[in-house]
């Protein structure tokens, strides 16, 4: 069995309809999308082991299924530089989490690689009553929530579609080296997409996913939060 089929059918076995992103990130190693590194630490001492494992600067995260717009919640963050911040960290976020929502289960704290800034991209999945699973692409910020400069395919993508879907929106300028910006990785992001539409085409029980954002490198990319749900 995959690592993606045992981790979807512990979540059903457990009730719940949202993975964590630990979870979510993990069934994206399993399809090939790159993520941050990450472990899931228990208590201020083992984040900073975990810390020191993975590399500085360092990202900390709330894990919890009650809580799902982490940084809302004051459940981010970002640019820990050393392992004492990264213990003290720990012990804010779970006392942000507690304040924010006292009857939150906390399943741990998610110690992560920091991935440098870039231009921040949207990968998403939904799964449309009429056309089935259909992938979505767009830049982060204003130009998804404001500009609604997104592109939509119904899966399955082929490489075609996924560049097409990229070159196709009207920020395109923006990754293919506007002004002083290096040009991001189309291909790379390419690959994203195609990976994004094989998952959810072996797994119609996704409704919903979102890698939002994907940092897009000159030469490769990176997915920094993951989110999928389940129907
Ligand atoms: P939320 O649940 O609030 O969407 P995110 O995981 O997206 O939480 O974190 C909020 C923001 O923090 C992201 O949009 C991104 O700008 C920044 N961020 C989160 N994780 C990382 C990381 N590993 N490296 C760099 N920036 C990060
Ligand atoms: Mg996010």
């Amino acid at each position: 069995m995959s690592q993606a089929t045992k981790i979807f059918s512990q979540v059903i076995k457990e009730g719940r309809k949202a993975l964590l992103e630990p979870e979510a990130k993990a069934i994206c190693t399993d399809y090939g999308i790159p993520v941050t590194k990450f472990k899931v630490a228990s208590n201020e001492k083992e984040a900073a082991t975990f810390a020191d494992e993975i590399g500085y600067p360092i990202v900390l995260k709330i894990v919890s299924q009650d809580i799902i717009h982490k940084s809302e919640a004051g459940g981010v963050l970002i640019n820990l530089k050393n392992g004492s911040e990264v213990g003290a960290g720990y012990l804010k976020i779970i006392e942000n989490a507690k304040r924010y929502k006292p009857e939150a289960k906390i399943a741990g704290v998610l110690v992560q690689e920091m991935a440098p800034q870039s231009t921040e991209v949207i990968v998403g999945a939904i799964k449309d009553p009429q056309f089935g699973q259909t992938v979505m692409f767009g830049l982060g910020g204003i130009f998804v929530e404001l500009l609604k400069d997104v592109n939509f395919r119904i899966a399955p993508l082929t490489s075609e579609d996924a560049k097409e879907m990229i070159t196709d929106l009207k920020a395109y300028p923006l990754l293919n080296g506007f002004r002083n910006s290096p040009p991001a990785d189309i291909g790379a992001l390419a690959a994203i997409l195609c990976s994004t539409s094989r998952l959810v085409m072996e797994h119609p029980e996704i409704k919903e996913l979102d890698l939002n954002p994907v940092m897009a490198y000159q030469k490769g990319a990176k997915t920094v939060d993951a989110r999928i749900i389940l129907e």
